[in-house]
């Protein structure tokens, strides 16, 4: 019998071990997390090929996930440096992480990846396509991009951004904006469209893209690839006439009982990323939205990670359920693992806070643990709550004053100007001052 994919199973009242698996992670009732699948208003990206990968859901009544991009460039690093940042981003707390390789050799590239990554694991096929060709775009064609998402899917990846949105049709609204387009998969369809007078070839073979995405239960990332790479360009014709033909993709994916999602931007000013990401959701049908950020300024290179975690929050907040991390090193050059684990933890701090406002379950509760934690000047459990935990500790300890882990202050402030240590000493006067006047009536 052939495998179902999670949504053919949840639609057919199925619980699979991978919904058992996100519900206990979440605390959410299973059958919540069925009906969520059913009506693909949330995905869980697991390819029954990648076998030592954990389950994450993504969708609006879950927490927010964090998805950080690795992957060689032509000019720079490795495969065994791009393996060390992949532990770096898990390590972090990336709960998805693409590999965005590009260059020769990418299957072993790939493969290594793969083998080590558990989390799921998404890529771009048109990436590796162009590899076959020695990057020669001309000589892409629909059976060759068909054969490397059929191999990729065959292997094992969970999900796959796939740019079948991008039309011929758009392309000359995309050539007047600032910056064109910014999308490296979106860039190479519109060339390779404008060139050969053709439509996009993800497009045109949808039906069967498909049938290899059900076959291995591959989700698909519907991907923007005209995204704006500017505050200039959001928000603009083309991304939204693109974004029409998503929503139409998105219906296309959920008949054939594919699992979807949609990628969004990009670079946007922060007072349009709420219409943003409700457009999203109604013309998508609440389909779990991906998005790059928004940065929400184009002027803070090497910042970049704050200009998109500040974007992401607000992202969250409205409609976005995984938010693709940046790095500091966005727009500069290819990250290195510091940059890895700066994205990630600042992609966590977006997604949390987002949580917190959205007052999902369990949110909150552990910024009252902290507070308590800081409270009780109990530093360890301080750190153990921490997104980045170990950078904390490090912190603490280079400034260390007196008694360390017992001390009742930190450097910040000092002994005697210390605000907490002041409040507790307050509480124990009034306690003591309390039980003083009790014993004293009590005497009299
Ligand atoms: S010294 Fe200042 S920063 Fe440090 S714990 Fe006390 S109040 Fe907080």
């Amino acid at each position: 019998m052939a495998m179902k994919t999670q949504l053919e199973n949840a639609r057919n009242g199925k619980i699979t071990p991978a919904m058992v698996d996100v519900s206990r992670d979440e605390g959410v009732n299973v059958e919540t997390v069925r009906r969520q699948i059913a009506k693909g208003y949330a995905v869980v990206p697991a390819n029954p090929g990648h076998k030592n990968s954990k389950h994450f859901i993504v969708g609006r009544s879950f927490r927010t996930k964090v998805n950080a991009n690795i992957g060689r460039s032509t000019d720079r690093s490795s495969s065994r440096e791009e393996i060390r940042k992949l532990g770096v981003a898990i390590d972090a707390g990336a709960d998805f992480v693409m590999d965005l390789s590009v260059g020769p050799n990418l299957t072993s590239v790939r493969r290594q990846i793969l083998s080590k990554c558990i989390v799921p694991l998404g890529t771009v096929p048109v990436y590796e396509a162009l590899s076959l060709v020695d990057g020669d775009a001309d000589r892409l064609d629909a059976d060759l991009l068909l054969s490397v998402i059929r191999r990729q899917a065959e292997e094992g990846v969970d999900f796959m951004t796939l740019h079948a949105g991008l039309l011929k049709r758009h392309v000359p609204l995309a050539l007047k904006r600032v910056m064109g387009i910014v999308s490296r998969g979106g860039a190479i369809l519109a060339g390779w469209m404008t060139r050969k007078n053709k439509e996009n070839p993800l497009f045109e073979q949808w039906d069967a893209v498909l049938d290899i995405c059900v076959k291995h239960d591959v989700t698909v990332s519907l991907g923007d690839g005209l995204r704006p790479g500017c505050l200039a360009d959001a928000s603009d014709k083309a991304q939204f006439a693109e974004l029409d033909v998503l929503g139409n993709l998105v219906q296309k994916c959920r008949k054939r009982g594919v699992q979807v999602m949609v990628e969004g931007p990009g670079h946007v000013p922060f007072d349009q990323i709420q219409m943003n990401m409700e457009r999203e959701q109604a013309v998508c049908d609440r389909a779990p939205f991906y998005v790059l950020g928004p940065l929400v300024t184009d002027i803070a290179p090497g910042y970049d990670h704050i200009t998109c975690s500040i974007g992401s929050t607000a992202a969250a907040y409205y409609g976005a359920s995984l938010l693709c991390y940046v790095t500091p090193a966005e727009h500069l050059g290819l990250p290195t693992e510091d940059d890895v684990r700066a994205g990630v933890v600042a992609s966590r701090i977006a997604a949390h806070a987002a949580d917190v406002a959205r007052k999902l379950p369990g949110a909150i509760e552990r910024d009252i643990a902290m507070a308590r934690a800081r409270m009780d000047f109990d530093w360890k459990r301080q750190f153990e709550l921490s997104l980045d935990g170990v950078s904390a500790r490090q912190r603490y300890q280079q400034t260390l004053c007196g008694k360390g882990r017992k001390a009742d202050h930190c450097s910040m402030c000092g002994k005697d100007f210390c605000a907490v240590r002041a409040t507790k000493k307050l509480s124990e006067n009034l306690i003591a001052n309390t039980a003083r006047c009790k014993k004293t009536l009590k005497t009299k």
